[in-house]
């Protein structure tokens, strides 16, 4: 008899183990989704319906509390917060065909895309991305995963040049060798397509008129002989030059010896942002995308016609004054 009650509360126990086991599975929704992110995933992981606060709760919460306005809205992104500061540095995702991890690198034209500051608050952050995923018909969730990201990838290579075609012999100058990083740069490879040359001239001015920026500059108000920020890197390369360099070094993955490369056009231009010129490794990048030059540029390079190549920090590309071209169109009218 005794041994009978024994077994019934065993069985008793192992019944209610396997209903918890059940219930824990079933309240980790998203599982699938998230395996794509190697990151340890924290203890306390909230319940996924409060990463994706709704314009409505937003709005009714703001309506509600308008003196607790802020620390409402810190509350709210709490969540997503605390997925942003793995993610920053965590996210795996890929492009070029190789693993990337996180996104700290990119933070500058982050915070310029979904229009914030640089140096915002994490939840002002996670606040902002919300707005933007929502315009972009993502899910206003304020998590920037990696489907996020692919979409903000995809509007920056999306506003760089889109026609490649080989600049002709008089689309070009041979700009000073003042201008470049290297003064004793060939001839050869110092040819500017005309219309970038004057942007990059107007643009070098206003940076050089930036005292925020701390640049060398001469009584003229040019860019010092000595100052290597902003200084031409590389500019024009021909088809025959490109290939010249593959044959010498056929195993260099370097996207400077790209078979399409932008720089045919004479339109795109590496610039000097700090760190070692042009070195992609993400050291050398985490350097670079912290100087105030390069922050310079994420903000201001737009306005004189130039886009960035988001991998590249020193690779800028002419793609016109668009505001212009509409001018011109009203003008006829
Ligand atoms: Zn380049």
């Amino acid at each position: 008899m005794l041994q009978q009650h024994k077994t019934y509360v065993v069985m008793f126990f192992v019944a209610c183990f396997a209903l918890a086991a059940v219930a824990v599975f079933a309240a980790k929704p998203g599982q699938g989704r998230q395996s794509q992110v190697s990151v340890a995933e924290p203890a306390d992981k909230p319940d996924e319906s409060r990463l994706r606060p709704t314009a409505a709760v937003r709005e009714r919460r703001a309506a509600e509390e308008p003196a607790r306005r802020g620390s409402s809205n810190a509350t709210l992104f709490a969540a997503a917060v605390e997925q942003n500061s793995l993610f920053k540095y965590e996210l795996d995702w890929t492009f070029g065909g190789r693993q990337q991890h996180g996104w700290y690198l990119y933070v500058p034209l982050i915070s310029r895309l979904i229009e914030t500051d640089a140096n915002a608050a994490p939840h002002h952050f996670a606040s902002a991305l919300a707005r933007w995923q929502q315009s972009a018909g993502l899910a206003a969730s304020g998590v920037l995963d990696d489907e996020t990201l692919y979409r903000m990838v995809s509007e920056w290579q999306g506003s760089r040049l889109k026609d490649k075609t080989a600049a002709e012999a008089h689309q070009l100058l041979l700009a000073p060798a003042s201008d470049f990083y290297d003064p004793a740069r060939p001839d050869e490879l110092r040819q500017v397509e005309s219309a970038t040359y004057a942007a990059y001239r107007r643009m070098v001015a206003a940076a050089a008129a930036d005292p925020s920026l701390g640049l060398g500059v001469t009584p003229a108000g040019e860019l010092a002989p000595s100052e290597k920020y902003l200084k031409i890197i590389s500019s024009f390369r021909s088809r025959e030059y490109q290939e010249r360099l593959r044959r010498e070094s056929p195993h260099s993955g370097r996207a400077g010896l790209a078979v399409h490369s932008p720089h045919f056009t004479g339109r795109a231009l590496d610039l000097y942002v700090g760190g070692e010129p042009v070195e992609t490794k993400d050291s050398n990048r985490a350097r670079q995308v912290q100087t105030r030059v390069y922050k310079w540029l994420v903000k201001n390079a737009e306005r004189f016609g130039f886009r960035p190549y988001y991998y590249e920090p020193w690779h800028w590309e002419y793609v016109g004054d668009l505001n212009a071209v509409e001018v011109k169109v009203a003008d006829r009218r």
